[in-house]
């Protein structure tokens, strides 16, 4: 059995307004395990509380309510020791949405050597890391090049290096894709995809597209704080109605076998997220047609 990187158990975050009192819970008792290596999307529309979400799994919030246990250490039952946050920073790491605000260095190579440097790391093991991880993610003709001259998926890139330099068993993206140009967006998402299946890190991919949610292995979807579904593309997208009561959409090809079946279609089969099985569905339904 696979070992769960992640663990909730009615996970709770309120922020609290300007006198003190918390405010409507931004997330309200999530019970989910994250397994290592999983490649996980998470939906929901604004205001549902992804970013608080990976906020609370990357430390940098700190739960108000229930259980959280990230790599065998639980964050909530005692004081967390400096080694153990150390620790605990190494396994999870971010990518926000907006490239600009998260290159902090005049040189693309120093830029990746930030964070495994402010980790302690020593040279000539840094030096190694940012090499391995300008190379992963197909930028090391850039290393030496200025960050701000970068077009957005290749700053988004660097900040990916930035993070796998830190060797994280698990990386969150949150709308990391959501500023960028349909090439950038490629990039990032074939980038984000190397790093799963070749490396095994564990991926949580907050996005609002939901052919980027389709890639994943899981897709959970959060609502006003709750989460509302949880299981592979094709069983969250074969939940049209509730998902449109959310505010979400299915991906395209989705949407067309739902209306098709509407208008009385026999369309069989339930490999509804992607293209490919809509595709193949779609051959079925012809096939049978023809040979009626
Ligand atoms: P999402 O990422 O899904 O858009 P967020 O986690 O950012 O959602 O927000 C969840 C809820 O928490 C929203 O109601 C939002 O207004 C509120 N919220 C987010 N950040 C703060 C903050 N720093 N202070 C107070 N409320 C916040
Ligand atoms: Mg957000």
């Amino acid at each position: 059995m696979s070992e769960i990187l992640i663990h909730t158990e009615n996970l709770s975050f309120s922020y609290t307004d300007e006198t003190g009192a918390d405010e409507h819970p931004a997330l309200d008792g999530i019970t989910v395990d994250i397994k290592k290596g999983e490649y996980v999307a998470v939906l929901g529309h604004n205001g549902s509380g992804k970013s608080t979400f990976a906020k609370l799994l990357n430390l940098i919030l700190e739960p108000t309510g229930g259980r959280l246990v990230i790599d065998g250490i639980d964050l909530t039952d005692h004081e967390i020791s400096d080694e153990e946050l150390l620790r605990l920073r190494r396994t999870v790491g971010m990518v926000f949405q907006n490239p600009d605000n998260q290159l902090v260095a005049t040189i693309v190579e120093e830029d990746v050597a930030f964070g495994p440097e402010n980790l302690g790391v020593p040279q000539p093991e840094l030096r190694q890391r940012v090499d391995d991880a300008l190379e992963a993610v197909g930028m090391t003709s850039y290393a030496k090049h200025e960050p701000h001259r970068l077009s957005g998926g290749q700053k988004q890139r660097v900040a990916i290096a930035g993070v796998i330099a830190m060797m994280p068993k698990c990386i969150i993206f949150d709308e990391s894709t959501a500023m960028l140009d349909p090439s950038g967006r490629k990039e990032v998402l074939d980038t984000i995809r190397m790093l799963n299946r070749e490396h095994g890190i564990t991926v949580l991919n907050i996005t609002h597209y939901m052919n980027e949610a389709a890639m994943a292995d899981r897709v959970l979807v959060i609502n006003d704080g709750k989460l509302l579904l949880d299981g592979t593309p094709d069983e969250v997208f074969a939940q049209r109605e509730l998902l449109c009561e959310v505010g979400l959409d299915v991906p395209q090809c989705a949407a067309l076998i739902h209306e098709l079946r509407a208008a009385g279609l026999p369309v069989k089969g339930d490999r509804i997220a992607t293209t490919e099985g809509c595709v193949e569905m779609l051959a079925e339904l012809f096939e049978n047609l023809e040979t009626r």
